[in-house]
């Protein structure tokens, strides 16, 4: 028998030697002496999650100076740019997912998986408490306790659906494997259903009606690709009921893919109304029933207005867990939307916990702070004021360190700051401005309340995981040697540079061999071009040789021969 002790950091194990055993109970037994005992100083690592974030910290962590735990519901990791392609049958569902087990034995660090849900965070006495998967375990869900040295929270986040009546148990989601899954069957179903000789044409075309909640890039790519299912594949073997099919996209917004350049809104727009999907903006869901979708009409004087559908997929953005809300109520953060924490990513309010991926942002207050110290200081002469080029060299400066910064003027589409402090003013014709100090924290508390926080994507949790990883891998060689690079704010020295995403680009397919790209350096690119970059970014991001593989032969039977639209 092997059991693990820790005890002040210390892993100690001790090997209980069984002499003898009777009548089902241990009668006897040794113990090493402590020189013999096994003694580690490894930190335990507790990893909660296995999606981006996690997996690409687990992938990046080579240090054999720690003890990982990966705790998970889910045992594979999903590439969930792809799921959108799952809904209609482009590609299948375990062409996209791998086994975490099969990365982690590729590592030299010591990592046990263990399928269960974490339900509770106990940071003052480290501490998770979590429960095992139902299907996994013989008598209903265990529940057991796992400490930890550094706690790494990747858990991702809910669907949000802003408490609207029936969603939840009208709607399908499309977050998980399972949702995508579940959205090819019902697809199938309503034709299906549609085509039976008792149904009325009425019932036919409310049954044929898809409506999509939320003009967002996961709304607006699964309008297109069932778009391209319904007609390349699904006209053709119902041919008597092609002409009901319906797809309505409903926006609260004035556009759908806000968060793109205006090109590409306004390039998706107009494609979506060339090939017949119908884009609703100004739609606000507010009540959504077995039949029937009430929106509120925002540019119609808030009119009620009754849709009836087939199936409806709500897709409006992501919320927070709520064994994270508990969590951030424990740790005084409970008025935020995320998990916040530092440019190193440690939770505020916590020590050794990190946060990184669609649970966690960057505490933006803080960084908004730092942005007024920053012009206080260029602002040499004390005068209040900065003139043009000054403003505009300290504009560059904030934006290297603060992508997100840069991220928001982009979305509005404006320069820098100047462009904010005139659209405040309402001087937005005069071309100079004299920059007014106390003005700017003014249009600066405007971009604090609307600015997004880093954009939640697979993009950004990979790349905090490998960084953090990074950090892990050289924890030990710089507590030897604590001087690291200089903070850049407030005083004292820290051990690594802050985190800093780079922004790569994104894609949003459109449906019919086309998508739109927007690269960095605003290079807008919409077309079959970039269709093609599309195809090679996904292939090449793939995590394994498997999926890579899986993903292309998927492509390659779908073009040979259409998706299959059988009902399994
Ligand atoms: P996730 O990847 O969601 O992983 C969360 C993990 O935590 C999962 O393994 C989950 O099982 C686990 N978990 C959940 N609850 C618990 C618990 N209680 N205890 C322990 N573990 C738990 N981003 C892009 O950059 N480009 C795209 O093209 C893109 N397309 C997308 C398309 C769709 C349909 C969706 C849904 C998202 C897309 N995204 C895209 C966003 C991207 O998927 C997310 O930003 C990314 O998954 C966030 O990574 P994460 O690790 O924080 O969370």
């Amino acid at each position: 028998l092997s059991r693990t002790f820790r005890d002040n950091h210390r892993t100690v194990k001790l090997v209980l030697l069984c002499t003898a055993v009777s009548g089902g109970g241990i009668v006897a037994y040794g113990e090493l002496a402590p020189s013999e005992a096994v003694v580690t100083d490894r930190k335990k690592v507790v990893v909660l999650g296995t999606g981006w974030a996690a997996t690409s910290f687990m992938k990046n962590l080579d240090s054999p100076k720690y003890e990982v735990q990966v705790i998970s519901p889910r045992n594979y990791f999903a590439f969930t740019p792809l799921l959108p392609s799952v809904t209609c049958g482009t590609v299948e569902a375990r062409s996209i997912v791998e086994p975490v087990r099969n990365i982690f034995r590729k590592k030299k660090v010591d990592v046990q998986f263990s399928e269960a849900e974490c339900f509770k965070i106990d940071a003052e006495n480290r501490k998770v408490y979590c429960r095992s998967n139902a299907n996994n375990s013989l008598n209903g869900k265990e529940e057991f306790v796992v400490d930890y040295d550094y706690l790494i929270i990747g858990v991702g986040a809910n669907v949000n659906t802003f408490n609207t009546p029936g969603v939840v148990e009208n709607c399908h989601f499309l977050k998980e494997v399972e949702d995508a899954q579940k959205i090819r069957r019902t697809v199938i179903d309503c034709f299906e259903r549609a085509n039976l000789p008792e149904v009325s044409e009425e019932e036919k075309k409310r049954i044929l009606h898809f409506a999509i909640v939320g003009g967002g890039p996961t709304g607006v790519e699964f309008a297109a690709s069932l778009h391209d299912f319904v007609n390349e594949d699904l006209v053709r073997l119902y041919p008597g009921i092609k002409d009901l099919v319906k797809i309505t996209v409903l926006e609260a917004g004035d556009h759908i893919l806000s968060m793109f350049d205006k090109r590409i809104t306004a390039f998706a727009e107009d494609k979506f109304h060339r090939t017949g999907i119908d884009v609703k903006t100004g739609s606000m869901v507010v009540k959504v029933s077995e039949k029937e979708i009430s929106t509120k009409e925002l540019k119609n004087g808030g009119n009620i207005t009754t849709i009836p559908y087939g199936m409806a997929v709500w897709s409006t953005g992501i919320g927070t867990r709520p064994f994270i809300k508990d969590f951030m109520s424990q740790i005084g953060q409970a008025s935020r939307r995320a998990l916040a924490t530092d440019e190193w990513l440690r939770v505020e309010g916590c020590n050794n916990v990190y946060a990184l991926g669609d649970c966690a942002t960057i505490n933006q207050r803080k960084v908004m702070k730092d942005i007024a110290a920053i012009f206080k200081k260029a602002d040499k002469h004390n005068s209040g004021t900065l003139m043009v080029k000054e403003f505009q060299d300290v504009m560059k400066d904030i934006c290297v360190r603060y992508p997100q910064v840069e991220l928001y003027l982009k979305s509005k589409q404006m320069r820098n700051i100047a462009d904010l402090l005139k659209e405040a003013r309402g001087d937005v014709k005069k071309e100079t401005v004299e920059l007014n100090i106390d003005e700017l924290k003014t249009a600066l508390s405007k971009v604090d309340s609307q600015m997004k926080f880093l954009p939640a994507t697979a993009q950004v949790a990979s790349q905090q995981g490998i960084y953090l990883a990074k950090c892990f891998n050289r924890m030990e060689e710089c507590e030897k040697n604590p001087e690291g690079p200089l903070r850049f704010r407030g005083e004292g020295r820290h051990r690594f540079n802050p985190f800093r995403y780079k922004h790569l680009g994104q894609f949003a397919p459109l449906g019919g061999e086309q998508t739109a790209a927007q690269l960095p350096g605003d290079w807008v690119s919409i077309g079959h071009s970039s269709q093609w970059l599309w195809y090679s970014v996904y292939a090449s991001k793939q995590v394994s040789w498997r999926t890579r593989a899986l993903v292309v032969t998927d492509w390659t039977r779908r073009f040979i021969f259409g998706r299959d639209s059988s009902r399994i």
